[in-house]
Parts: C-alpha cells; structure tokens; sequence
C-alpha cells in the first residue's frame, strides 16, 4: 500500500477503452500493478464509445420534438455493459437518465440549445461512464473513490475567446494544486474522475472541447505534479503514418513534447494537441499504451528523447478537409499595409488562418475545418469582403500533407526525391513551419492518401536498433495486424 506521500500517476482512458468488459479487466490489472508499484493511480476516463455523439443526437431529436428513441438507446448501452459488468445500473447512471429525460422534454418545449444546457448533457457521457467505472472496480477488491471533475478543474477567463467558446471548448488553469493533492491522500485509494468536463466561476458545467479528456488527463497531471501521465488509447502510440492507410508505419518509440504536439495538431487522432502544453511545463514524461494490449511499450513523450538534436522526418501527416482562399493583386509589391488589410477581412469574419504564403503579386491563405465553421455562404460572404482588394479564389477540398520532425530544416537536401513525388501534382502552397518542426505541402485532397503512402516508403527508414522508429502496425499485431489497422478509428 501506498504512503500518502507517494508519488502521482494519472491514468486517462478513453471511450474505447472503457466500453468493453476485457478492457476492463485490463484497467483493474494495470491499477493493482500500480498500486503494488507504490503510486497513487488517480484514474480519469470518458465516455462509453460513440455515447457523446449519441447525445448531440438527442439534442437534434429534442429539436425535432421526439427524444424518446434517442434517450432510450443511451441507457441500453449503459445497462448492456452494466450486465456485462455483472453490476446493477448504478443510482448515478439512473439520476443522469432522469435529468436528461427532463431536459431533453424542455428542448423539446421550446425548440433551443442554449450553449449552457448543451454543455450540460454531454457532460453526462462522462458521468454515467465513471459512476459504472466505480460501481464495477469496487466488486473487484479496489478501494475507488468517484470524484467530480467539475469539483477539482477550473476553466480560466481565456481572453479574446466567444462565450460559446468558453462554455464548449473551455480551457482550464493548470497550476500545482496543494489542496487537491492533499484530498486524494487515503493511502490505497484509487481516484476515479471524468474527462471533458470541468466548472466555471459560477459553478456551471463547461467542456473541454470534444476529444479533450486528453486534456483533463493532463491537466490532472499538472494539477497533481505526476511523476507520469499515462494515456490509454486503442493505438499503443503514436505512428510515423497512419497505419490505417499505410500498414508499415512504424510506432514512434520516443518522442520531444514539440514533436507529439506538432504531429497531433497536423492530423493524428492519438493524443489531443491541447494535452501537450500542461505536461511539457511541468516536463511530466507521457506515455501512451492500448488498452486491449496493456504489455506493449509504446510511445514515450519527454523533453529529452533519444537522437534528440538529429534531423529526422518522423512522421508523414495527413489533415484533410482544407480550404484555400488564393488572394492575387498586381498592385500588392511593395505596398504597405495590403496583409494588414486582408488579414483584417479574416477577423472581422471570424475565420482563423493556418498557413500562410505570399509572392509578389499573390497571397495564399488556408483555413482549418477544425478551427473554423466553413460553409458555402461563410466563403461567398468573405470573397465579397475580400473583392475590394484584390481576385479572391477559394479552392478545395485540399489536403495538408506534412513532414514532422525536429530540426527538419537540416535535411532539406535529402527531402529531393520526395519533392520528385510532387512532380505532377498542383502544390498551392508550400510552408516551413517557424518552429522547424514540419514541412508543409497543400495539394489537392484527392492525391493526399496515395502520396503519404508514397513519401513514407521514402523517408521513413529505420537504421538497425532505432532508438525511435519501432516496430510496424502488422509486426505489433500479427497475423490480425491488416484488420485491425483497417479498423483503427483513430486518425
Ligand atoms: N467524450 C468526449 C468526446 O467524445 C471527450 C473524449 O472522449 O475525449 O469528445
Ligand atoms: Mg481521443
């Protein structure tokens, strides 16, 4: 049993990964290793697989004015994996049921979401999956204490942030946290607490964003000075492509902070790119594991990885979905203020740019679906404001296709062949990353598979004994490995 000095660990699983009985198994295997290890396992988990979409679904069909079927399945799934469990369907569960059965008749009542209420339901994916997470723990021998998430994580003012924002995609302060510390101090005791969710000064549920359990795992993490954060996924890492289109990509065994974030918010699914910052301040090393193979190593996040100063492409990213917006103007070579002024049409629409590359007579901007609601009358809207100043073209759908790695302005002379591949393709835009983490091409998205296929073949060639690049997706999971990479849900 653990002193109550002992240090930190904090376990963040995922929906897959709770929302299966051998999963679950698994996770009370891996917290008796931890416990017997002398740590203090604090766990934080999301919801079942698929049950947050599930209750935007029944936002919609409140809206429609028929939530029955919607609310209906959501308590099926929980009570199945209950009965899996061999566990009655906790009072917890049952409350959560009952709340969303109100709401969902007053959305029905007045036909509106309010962003508050909105955030209200999808936090209740996450509280009925860790009440069930306790429930069934508990039968297992573990002392398991259930903690609130919204009681411990505080979302900060963020400045310049919609207040829809701050209610859906809240960030929170992250700071070493005394009095949490001392709370989870019952020596032997797990703490089990939700993703995605924390409170506002006025007490009001927010959410992290979707995906952002990472997040709360890492916040967690900082909050309690961890000596690690250990994220459990479906993937035991992260990879030098996804394996879902390229079955040879390897797991990346170790990798910089700057690394893991740069690939994550180039296109992985893996890991949140909000999960990096809280752990690299505090330089808490990150592991990821999969929770359906818990005795694979896999990747290894810190500030001091092997061949850390080598120049080396480690991954091929792909992110999809882009739109360009090409702005040409003869007038624009050496006149002052002509970005200023474009860049102010993209403000006052509310559209955050990406990459960025200019010419003498032309400007060429992308934009993230991902940080951006793009619609046809949105871009219609911002080439008429844009009309003033210049021929605005908007073009897409267009993929970014990036080489990640540190220092990989060192290894543009090998990079020949690969730019060959570009040959008969339309690249619009070409962007060197500031921070020399990537290189980025923007290409027609249709060409985007077949040309990260091709580039990974080239640039991706372990040396005997790689410290980094490990084994491939069909070596970790042989003879299933093709199958299973082809049902990876995760880039
Ligand atoms: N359940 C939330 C989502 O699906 C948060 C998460 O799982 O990370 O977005
Ligand atoms: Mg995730």
């Amino acid at each position: 049993m653990h002193p109550s000095h002992a240090p930190f660990v904090v376990l963040k699983f995922g929906g897959t990964s709770v929302s299966s009985v051998a999963n679950w198994r698994n996770i009370r295997d891996v917290l008796k290793q931890r416990l017997a290890e002398g740590v203090r396992p604090v766990v934080v988990h999301s919801a079942l697989s698929g049950i947050t979409d599930r209750l935007e679904g029944l936002l919609g069909a409140a809206l429609a004015g028929e939530p029955g079927p919607a609310l209906a399945q959501i308590e099926e799934r929980h009570a199945k994996l209950a009965a899996e469990l061999g566990i009655e369907l906790p009072p917890g569960v049952r409350r959560q049921l009952a709340e969303l059965g109100q709401i969902a008749a007053g959305v029905a009542l007045v036909k509106e979401v309010s962003d508050r209420v909105r955030a209200r339901v999808m936090a209740a994916g996450e509280l009925m999956a860790t009440d069930l997470g306790v429930a069934w723990l508990a039968t297992q021998g573990l002392d398991v204490e259930w903690v609130d998430a919204r009681t411990v994580l505080f979302a900060e003012e963020r400045k310049g942030a919609s207040e829809k924002a701050g209610i859906l995609s809240a960030t929170c302060d992250f700071a070493p946290d005394a009095a949490m510390q001392a709370k989870f101090s019952t020596p032997g005791r797990v703490y089990l607490s939700q993703g995605f969710i924390a409170s506002d000064a006025e007490g009001n549920t927010v959410l992290l964003g979707r995906g952002g359990s990472d997040t709360s795992g890492a916040y967690f993490a900082a909050k309690l000075q961890a000596q690690r954060l250990e994220i459990w996924t479906d993937v035991p890492g992260m990879f030098s492509a996804n394996p879902k289109g390229v079955p040879n990509a390897r797991l990346l065994k170790q990798l910089h902070y700057d690394e893991a974030q740069e690939i994550a918010t180039s296109g992985a699914k893996v890991l949140h790119p909000r999960c990096i910052l809280p752990v690299k301040q505090y330089r808490i090393p990150l592991y990821v594991y999969a929770t359906q193979t818990p005795a694979l190593e896999g990747t290894v996040i810190t500030a001091t990885p092997a061949d850390a100063d080598a120049a080396q492409v480690k991954a091929i990213a792909i992110k999809k979905g882009i739109t360009l917006v090409s702005m040409e103007s003869p007038g624009m070579w050496h006149q002052v203020g002509f970005l200023a002024d474009v860049f102010q049409v993209f403000k006052q629409h509310g559209l955050s740019v990406d990459l960025v590359s200019t010419s003498e007579t032309n400007v060429t901007v992308s934009l993230d679906p991902a940080a951006n609601t793009l619609d046809d009358a949105a871009l219609e809207a911002l080439q008429a404001s844009l009309g003033s100043l210049c021929r605005a073209e908007v073009i897409g759908p267009c993929a970014a296709l990036s080489l990640v790695g540190r220092n990989i302005r060192g290894i543009l002379h090998d990079l020949g062949e690969a730019f060959a591949l570009f040959e008969e393709q339309r690249v619009y835009l070409v962007s060197q990353a500031a921070n020399d983490l990537n290189f980025t091409f923007v290409i027609d998205e249709e060409q985007g598979d077949r040309l990260v296929a091709q580039l990974h073949e080239l640039l991706i060639r372990p040396t005997a004994n790689d410290r980094v690049l490990g084994p491939t997706w069909e070596q970790l999971y042989a003879p299933a490995g093709a199958a299973r990479a082809r049902d990876a849900p995760w880039w």
